[in-house]
């Protein structure tokens, strides 16, 4: 029991104690924070604000909205959003934004019970489900723009009510936007140094970047790996005789086609003006297989002309294959490429995956090919 005389002493005890929660609370956000500056990719951030944000504070939830009328957010969530595992805290949709602008209307926060929320913002943040507990929505307010709206749920229906202090959160949430904002500009800087704008293929750069890597990779594991290369068939009269702009959906439509027939770490790529090329990790059979679909798959494009009549789309492509046993004894299928430097066995890999496009050109064009040496 307390002694009447002893309140001072029980008061400085509770003060005491408050600052000490506080402290807590705000190196808990300083860690989140500095994590969040840090974070120079996408998934770094959504690391932070989705895996650590939620650990550090102890919440239930944390979901995300952000506006996609935002051009760095749009072309950012186009690129990356299709990760099955954030589609439950991280919505777009333009009705949740609507409602959200009125529900912390002049940019300021909101706070209260979940059951409070109207339906456009609880189905955004919650999904179908019945919402218990309480929660804090705050906007991700950059200097110029809201980017979006922060949601921090926990099942304590008395943890967020609209007399708590807000000002550690608000000024956690305005870094949280910075740094997303910084995110955004990062992300739209390495995609558009290694992306074509026309095909959204990755360019040359990135090609032979990536063929280096792999091809010290595959020397090191033994990996087996093949190289296309794609040339559009007669690609000069196509845009003589429909315009360039004709000529372009053609690329865009080829570009598409390539991407929907290489598997999941091949990377296919726009080389030059018509030219593709593609890294397959796969034996030679396999390879000249995928070649012969892109090969049908390409004559069978839909592609019509100003006229409505149908444009004729055909490429020839060269495959070479990349072969190195296991360097045990310092023996290979293809003493060339174990023994050249990354850079010099990719180059040699793609003259040979050149040539037998060449050939493939000399045989009459839409077709696959292969120098005699390989067959
Ligand atoms: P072949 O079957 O021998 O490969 O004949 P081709 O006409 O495809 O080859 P050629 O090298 O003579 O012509 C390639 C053409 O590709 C010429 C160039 O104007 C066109 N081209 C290159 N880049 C682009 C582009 O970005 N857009 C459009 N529309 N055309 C392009
Ligand atoms: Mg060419
Ligand atoms: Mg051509």
């Amino acid at each position: 029991m307390t002694h009447p005389g002893n309140q001072p002493v029980a008061d400085l005890a509770a003060l005491i104690e408050t600052v000490q929660r506080n402290e807590r609370a705000l190196k808990s956000f300083q860690d989140v924070e500095l994590r969040l500056i840090a974070a120079h990719d996408w998934s770094a951030f959504l690391e932070g604000v989705f895996v650590y944000l939620p650990e550090v504070f102890g919440l239930a939830s944390v979901s995300v909205w952000l506006d996609r009328r935002t051009p760095l957010l749009r072309d950012l969530l186009e690129a990356e959003c299709a990760r099955a595992d954030l589609e439950a805290h991280l919505k777009t949709g333009m009705q949740g934004g609507l409602a959200l602008s009125h529900l912390c209307a002049d940019n300021l926060p909101w706070l209260g019970r979940v059951s409070e929320l109207e339906p456009a913002v609880s189905e955004t943040f919650f999904g179908a489900q019945a919402a218990a507990g309480s929660a804090i929505v705050l906007p991700l307010l950059t200097r110029t723009q809201v980017l979006g709206y922060l949601c921090l749920a926990s099942d304590d229906p008395a943890r967020f009510d609209a007399t708590m202090a807000t000002d550690l959160l608000m000024r956690f949430t305005r870094v949280a936007a910075a740094s997303l904002d910084n995110v955004a500009h990062r992300e739209h800087l390495r995609r558009t140094g290694v992306t074509d704008p026309l095909t959204g293929l990755s360019n040359r750069r990135y090609f032979d970047e990536r063929l280096h890597h792999e091809i010290r990779r595959a020397s090191s594991h033994a990996a087996p790996m093949s190289c296309l290369f794609i040339d559009i068939d007669h690609f000069k009269l196509i845009n003589d005789t429909h315009g360039h702009a004709l000529g372009d959906l053609a690329l865009g439509a080829i570009g598409t086609c390539l991407k929907q027939h290489v598997r999941v770490g091949d990377t296919v790529s726009r080389y030059g003006g018509e030219e593709f090329v593609a890294l397959l990790l796969c034996e030679l059979p396999d390879a000249l297989a995928v070649a012969e679909r892109i090969r049908r798959a390409v004559e069978a494009i839909e592609l019509l002309d100003d006229e409505g009549e149908r444009i004729a789309l055909s490429v020839s492509i060269g495959v070479a294959p990349y072969r190195v046993s296991a360097p045990t004894h310092g023996q290979t299928d293809a003493p060339e490429a174990a023994e050249a430097s990354p850079e010099a066995a990719a180059r040699s890999l793609l003259d040979e995956a050149d040539q037998a496009m060449y050939q493939a050109k000399h045989q009459g064009r839409n077709r696959v090919s292969l120098l005699a040496a390989r067959q």
